[in-house]
């Protein structure tokens, strides 16, 4: 890139050393966990931006978009840049919007609204709302890093979509200020249904600047482990609570053996050659839930107060994504799906593909609510890789039987899962960045030409 250029954006920014262009350091901020996936690994390790600048405040994000719109030089945001699809990674270079500076919790309202800027980080979020009587309604299991405008931006939903759904649902995002890159660039409020044209759409349409975040009541939370003898029982258990509305919980795992193995720091929970379940369960529900499990034939291998962020072992660092971590940490060779099995048929769609893949792929069950109040068994089931066609042809089999699948070996958003088939999200692309100018390559239903000048 220009030296003018980089010049140029020192001028806007209060702190000329926020504007970085040391190649490590771009690299480092061009990059996210796209290395989950064997497909994307090839594809994007090479890709990096030319420069990268800390904004602090709104002006300063008005500043560079106003400057980037007029040298037509795109524009990524990132959070933390947690992750896995390497949905902030820049494909054509330009600048990277590094927004992790912007981390002010403006407050809590009364109702249990958080109202922040975007480089929040959630497990801060999480802790100051339970002084307050509120927690995070969800967050993903990268809590400790990740941002509260990444999570909107990328993520979906996590420990707390048993209960709550996920982002997208029951009004959890309330409202937020976005930033366009028209031209000039605006402050835009979106709030109730209107949320849904930014919401995950990966900063292509929009950059968050100030978001209403909604809470829910802080519960006293104990993390509780159970072994199984076999898969079906530990599955079965963990549905039977799942699905039942007296259990107040937070998060119901199930892992088959040998996942648990790959635990290596918490390995006194695991039980050689057993399927683990991971609950977060209401302290005052305790007792019952031992009982219960017992009854269904689990031996309790652990029970411990969960006390926030900061809580030893967090148990949460083993579920969700997390888990394909600790996976690809015993064999590089494994990579993941993400998926939905149907609550009816789950069991039928586990025995066919046992038996079309065997051992090449091994269930991780995450329970979640859906939009429509159902509690399902979503996957992220560790997968084997051996070949992209094998990969596409586990994908395209799981389809054929009715399990979901968010396709997470694409770096665009129409094939991962969340892109919205009526088209708002693409709508507001037209509208507030004609120029295609934010994160680029990412929503390839968007046509520069298309939209009128
Ligand atoms: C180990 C692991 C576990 C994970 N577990 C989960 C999980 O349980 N649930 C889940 O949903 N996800 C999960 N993820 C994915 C990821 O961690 C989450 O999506 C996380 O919330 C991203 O936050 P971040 O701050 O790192 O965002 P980033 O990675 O920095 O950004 C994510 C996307 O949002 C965009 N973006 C960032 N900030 C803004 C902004 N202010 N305005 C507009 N767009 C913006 C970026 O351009 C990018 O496209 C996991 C990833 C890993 C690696």
């Amino acid at each position: 890139m220009h030296d003018g250029i980089r010049a140029g954006l020192s001028e806007l920014i209060a702190d000329p050393a926020r504007v970085l262009a040391a190649p490590a350091v771009l690299d480092r901020l061009s990059h996210d966990f796209y290395w989950y996936s064997p497909i994307l690994r090839g594809k994007l390790a090479s890709k990096c931006c030319d420069v990268a600048v800390q904004a602090v405040n709104v002006e300063e994000v008005l500043a560079v978009l106003r400057f980037a719109g007029r040298h037509e030089i795109p524009v990524t945001a990132r959070g933390a840049g947690t992750g896995n699809y390497g949905q902030c990674v820049p494909l054509e270079g330009g600048i990277v919007l590094d927004l992790s500076q912007m981390d002010k919790l403006e407050e809590i309202t009364p109702e249990g609204v958080a109202v922040c800027q975007p480089g929040l980080r959630l497990a801060v979020l999480e802790t100051e709302a339970r002084k307050a009587g509120w927690e995070l309604r969800m967050y993903p299991s990268t809590l400790a890093k990740a941002s509260v405008g990444g999570f909107l931006g990328g993520g979906s939903g996590g420990i707390g979509s048993i209960t709550y759904g996920q982002l997208r649902d029951f009004d959890n995002v309330r409202a937020f200020e976005v930033i366009t890159m028209e031209d000039p660039p605006r402050v835009v409020l979106h709030e109730g249904a209107a949320v849904h044209e930014i919401l995950h759409a990966w900063g292509t349409n929009g950059i968050l600047a100030r978001i209403w975040f909604a809470l829910g009541r802080a519960v006293g939370w104990t993390q509780f482990t159970a072994a199984f003898e076999t898969y079906l029982e530990a599955f079965r258990f963990t549905q039977s609570i799942a699905v039942d509305g007296i259990w107040t919980k937070r998060l119901a795992t199930v892992f088959e053996w040998p996942i648990p193995s790959f635990f290596t720091p918490v390995k006194q929970v695991v039980r050689d050659g057993k399927a683990l379940v991971l609950i977060m369960i209401a302290t005052s529900q305790l007792e019952l839930l031992r009982v219960a499990a017992e009854a269904a034939g689990g031996e309790v291998t652990f029970a411990g107060k969960y006390e926030g962020p900061r809580t030893q072992p967090l148990l949460s660092d083993y579920t969700w994504n997390h888990t394909t971590l600790w996976a690809m940490k015993a064999d590089s060779a494994y990579t993941y799906l993400q998926c939905g099995f149907s609550p009816a048929d789950c069991e039928e769609q586990f025995r066919l593909l046992r038996e079309r893949y065997g051992n090449e792929i091994l269930f991780h069950i995450e329970f979640m609510k859906n939009g429509q109040g159902v509690v399902i068994p979503g996957a992220i089931p560790v997968v084997r890789f051996t070949t992209e066609e094998r990969l596409n042809d586990m994908i395209a089999y799981c389809r054929s039987i009715g399990v979901f699948v968010a396709n997470p070996h694409v770096n665009y958003l129409e094939d991962a899962g969340r892109f919205r088939a009526d088209n708002i999200q693409l709508r507001a692309k037209e509208r507030y960045d004609p120029r295609g100018l934010l994160n680029p390559g990412k929503m390839i239903s968007f046509r520069r030409e298309a939209v009128a000048p």
